[in-house]
């Protein structure tokens, strides 16, 4: 089977295409099951508007969207409605409510620490080693909530630094998430976007080399996903079957898809 639970949407502000799209590119590239994880929206209460997410205003045109293009492909390629969601406790509640609207599944994407409004993107912070230990102590309290399905990018730490500067708090940071994500029996991504990046030449910082081969001691159960910003990512079958290679040679279990219920 392949299934890529990671794909966003034009609503996210920095992603591309029409939602039709990414199922077309997805069945040409021979996928059986496409999840639509967007970048959940919050109902931030001091006014604050993300500029990398879904607006609140864009939530229900998105539930719509995804479910009528569930029944319209049906019998095809199996859709899901999820969400790549932080974790804030504070809107907790919002996460409980997403779920009675009919989002089937939540993907841990944790780039901030609670909350967007007061915190900055953590990648720039996760250069000092503090930074990295209370991005892991956050992204592993998330994980704890049983909210999630699957941890995406767990190496997104590495984000601005070189492989070199896997340090030991790096070393901690790794034993604290993979240890959760397997107490909480949680599949960790490779993340295809972030290969894509680094097989273009350019630095992305994840996936982690060092991450990757330091793991190996917690036989997690790994998961790709493409985190398709555009269709062509879902389109790109040689990117995929490089990152399951990858995988698959670093002698991980990969799973190809999800239990999940619509
Ligand atoms: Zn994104
Ligand atoms: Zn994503």
């Amino acid at each position: 089977m392949k299934a890529n639970y990671h794909t966003h949407t034009i609503r996210c502000q920095h992603a591309m295409g029409r939602d039709e799209d990414f199922i077309s590119a997805a069945l040409d590239a021979g996928f059986d099951v496409l999840g639509f994880a967007d970048h959940a929206p919050w109902p931030f209460r001091n006014g604050f508007v993300s500029p990398i997410r879904m607006p609140m205003s864009d939530l229900e045109d998105y539930i719509r969207s995804v479910k009528a293009l569930q029944k319209q492909y049906a019998g095809q390629i199996d859709i899901f409605l999820g969400l790549e969601s932080e974790y804030f406790p504070r809107y907790r509640d919002h996460m409980l409510r997403l779920r009675e609207m009919g989002v089937s599944y939540f993907i841990l994407g944790a780039h901030y620490n609670d909350s967007e409004e007061e915190n900055p993107y953590i990648g720039p912070e996760c250069q000092t080693d503090e930074g990295v230990l209370r991005y892991a102590e956050h992204a592993v309290k998330a994980m704890r909530t049983g909210l999630f399905c699957y941890v995406a990018h767990p190496d997104l730490f590495m984000r601005h630094r070189r492989d070199d500067e896997f340090s030991p708090a790096c070393e901690q940071a790794t034993d604290m998430i993979c240890q959760a994500a397997n107490e909480m029996k949680l599949p960790i991504e490779y993340n295809l976007l972030g290969l894509d990046t680094q097989l273009r030449g350019f630095s992305r910082g994840y996936p982690s080399a060092p991450f990757w081969e330091y793991i190996k001691k917690f036989d997690n159960t790994v998961i790709l996903g493409v985190d398709a910003h555009e269709p062509s990512h879902l389109a790109d079958t040689s990117l995929w079957e490089t990152g399951r290679r990858n995988v698959l040679d670093m002698g991980y279990r990969l799973i190809d898809h999800l239990d999940l219920e619509v």
